[in-house]
């Protein structure tokens, strides 16, 4: 029999601190580990804007950005859904030409980073780009007035590979009323009714954030696919009309669909929304004086540069006003419809704790010290807005 000397001791507590030691410097962290190991989604971001307006290249780590490849890699995001945003005032005729010149610019951007991006139509394409290690980027058109009435031009972007439209943006068209505009058909007229049944018969997936409460019963009860709110927060924590209400989640929740928690500011936090409006208040007879530029392109391009002249920089929401909301939408609509719909946007202020898509990690962190289990923060980071993805758009693969 032999007993171990205090020598050897010292040596097997030493190969212990160096295994731990290694451990962690190799990332075996848990939360580390965890968020490697889920599939992290963002169900939103206007990267489009930039490759259009400021002709970047989404390769490169960009200026005054949160979002870019090098930041999504970093922050070990699997799915980036970009967004086609349509200005408000193109309606009623030049919407479909923007729609068109993004969707150009964006394809063209992904094509030229294919060592690290591709574009996905469905959610076999995301599950077959995530396995190769590459970043997984649906297209999803913001505001149906993109399509001016016409259900052939909806077909022809889901054939040039839009997979998701959010049926309004700020203004009630044609055929849907938006919560930030005067009900027009209070909800979602006949017209709007072929729309949601056409985005179903072709597998798209339908986007509720922006429209009005009477839009989302409408698409609810006539929709018989899952729908998303790509970008929005919990009325019950910041009574924001972009916010959606208890009543609102609870009918998500049946309907299987799933809620993408946005970072913007004013969505997150009340005190600060106060604040931002405020300023605005104070801003805006100044950009009334600015005359109207007729060159539309030219026009997009200013307003799209000056964002952020009216932001507020003191009491930001933080990380943890973030996870507020998200605790929220859990407790109403249930841990299986709740995901991240960020929206963050070049030159306006992120929580703090989210400096950009790098910071994903931090959301993983927060969720595990909140007490999610290990499934339920896999389901919030992105598995919840899979499964809507296969249910939704792979249907015609089947
Ligand atoms: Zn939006």
């Amino acid at each position: 029999m032999s007993k171990i000397s205090p020598f050897s001791c010292v040596q097997m507590l030493t190969v212990v601190l160096i295994f731990a030691f290694a451990s962690f410097t190799f990332g075996q962290d848990p939360v580390d580990r965890l968020h490697r190991e889920s599939l992290v989604w963002d169900c939103h971001n206007d990267l489009a804007y930039r490759v259009l307006y400021e002709r970047l290249d989404i390769g490169d780590r960009l200026p005054a950005g949160h979002v870019d490849i090098p930041r999504l890699q970093e922050g070990q995001v699997d799915v980036q859904v970009v967004a086609l945003f349509i200005q408000n005032y193109l309606y009623p005729d030049k919407a479909a030409r923007q729609a068109f010149q993004l969707l150009e610019a964006m394809t063209g951007a992904i094509e030229k980073n294919s060592a690290a991006v591709e574009l996905a139509r469905t959610g076999s394409d995301i599950e077959r780009i995530v396995a190769k290690g590459k970043i997984a980027m649906p297209l999803a058109i913001e505001g149906g007035h993109a399509i001016e009435n016409d259900l052939e031009l909806l077909r022809k972007f889901h054939e040039l590979g839009v997979s998701s439209m959010t049926l309004t943006h700020n203004i009630s068209h044609d055929w849907a009323d938006s919560s930030a505009d005067k009900p027009r058909w209070d909800g979602l007229n006949d017209l709007g009714r072929k729309v949601v049944k056409e985005m179903n018969r072709l597998g798209m997936v339908i986007d509720v954030s922006h429209v009005s409460d009477k839009t989302f019963f409408d698409v609810i009860e006539t929709t018989e696919d899952p729908v998303i709110f790509s970008h929005s927060g919990c009325r019950a924590v910041n009574p924001h009309r972009r916010n959606v209400s208890d009543d609102m989640l609870q009918v998500l929740a049946q309907n299987g669909g799933v809620i993408g928690i946005v970072f913007e500011v004013t969505f997150l936090s009340p005190k600060y929304h106060q604040a931002a409006q405020k300023l605005r208040a104070i801003g805006r007879p100044i950009y009334q004086k600015v005359p109207v530029i007729e060159d539309m392109d030219l026009r997009i391009t200013i307003e799209h540069l000056s964002q952020g002249r009216d932001w507020p920089l003191e009491n930001l929401p933080t990380l943890d006003d973030l996870l507020d909301h998200i605790d929220h939408a859990v407790k109403i609509a249930g841990v299986d419809h709740v995901g991240l719909g960020a929206d963050m946007y070049p030159r306006t202020p992120s929580p703090l704790g989210i400096r950009g898509a790098h910071d994903y990690p931090n959301i993983t962190r927060g969720l595990k010290k909140r007490g999610y289990s290990e499934e339920d923060i896999k389901k919030i980071m992105g598995q919840n807005f899979l499964r809507v993805w296969k249910q939704v758009t792979d249907k015609n693969l089947r």
